[in-house]
């Protein structure tokens, strides 16, 4: 493979043909998977609840043929669990699938950022410098951040965290390693969002991303993927003590809870309330 194909053109093969995965899906049920997906990673959706056809159907305004397409295309992604004759509640978290997660995901960067310091170019370069600009504004818009605004810098800063290390990737030439690539990034955003004092970890992520981008655009393989390793190790570490900090809290998103089935499933209409953010873990 030349290195202009690997680094400046979209793959017509894979799982996504080389849709990028943030156009809008052209099926109902695949919009419906997506903010289906969305509100479990950003915690509207709790770990544990129950997701009944009836509040779903109401909540994105679709029928129950869609609907339930969209359930399987996100079970299938583990962030919903189907429970024979129960139907679906939203995936638990875990300690140990965190690790899990986190462990695969520093493998799998690790790989494709190698390969795409290998075939890269010019616009690869580009684009990756171009990600780290805009990660480095939304730091500083989440450090600047009032309450009021806190939520929106949040969502900002995972959207341009995620490009950036998307970017480090894209050259990787295997767009299969680039679906996986989403699957655990959203994973492990789930947990961020339960878990992390944002402000304060986005700030000292941000020497680290620095330090990878000036390997990366220096071509250094070793580097890279060393520097990449230990961003991952801290940030496994962080999250894995922010889990620690409430034990009630942990276990009580850790179980398939079922809640709202003891009112019939009319709790489960509302969002259950976001706990107090942990102490501050870094
Ligand atoms: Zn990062």
């Amino acid at each position: 493979m030349s290195s202009s194909q690997s680094s400046n053109r979209p793959v017509a093969w894979g799982p996504r043909a080389g849709v990028p995965r943030d156009d809008m899906p052209r099926t109902l049920a695949g919009q419906t998977a997506r903010k289906l997906r969305q509100d479990i990673i950003q915690g509207k959706l709790q770990p544990g609840e129950r997701l009944t056809f009836e509040r779903l159907t109401r909540m994105y305004e679709v029928g129950s043929s869609p609907l339930r397409e969209a359930l399987f295309q996100v079970a299938a992604e583990g962030l919903v669990h189907g429970e024979d004759h129960k139907g679906f509640i939203v995936a638990p978290i875990n300690l140990g699938e965190m690790m899990d997660v986190s462990s695969l995901r520093a493998q799998l960067e690790m790989f494709a950022a190698s390969l795409s310091i290998e075939h890269g170019g010019e616009e690869w370069e580009t684009r990756v410098l171009s990600a780290s600009h805009r990660l480095k504004r939304a730091e500083v818009a989440l450090r600047q951040a009032g309450p009021e605004q806190r939520r929106a810098a949040e969502d900002d800063w995972e959207q341009r965290h995620r490009e950036f290390h998307y970017a480090l990737c894209s050259a990787c030439g295997s767009p299969w390693a680039l679906h996986f690539f989403d699957q655990l990034y959203d994973q492990l955003e789930r947990y961020r969002r339960h878990f992390w004092q944002y402000a304060e970890r986005a700030e000292a992520a941000d020497d680290e991303h620095e330090s990878i981008l000036q390997a990366a655009l220096a071509h250094d393989r070793e580097k890279t993927t060393s520097l990449l390793k230990a961003h991952f190790q801290k940030q496994a570490a962080l999250t894995t003590d922010a889990m620690q900090v409430d034990p009630q809290r942990l276990q009580e998103i850790s179980s398939p809870a079922m809640r709202g089935e003891e009112a019939g499933g009319a709790s489960a209409t509302k969002p259950a309330p976001r706990r107090g953010r942990p102490r501050r873990v870094a």
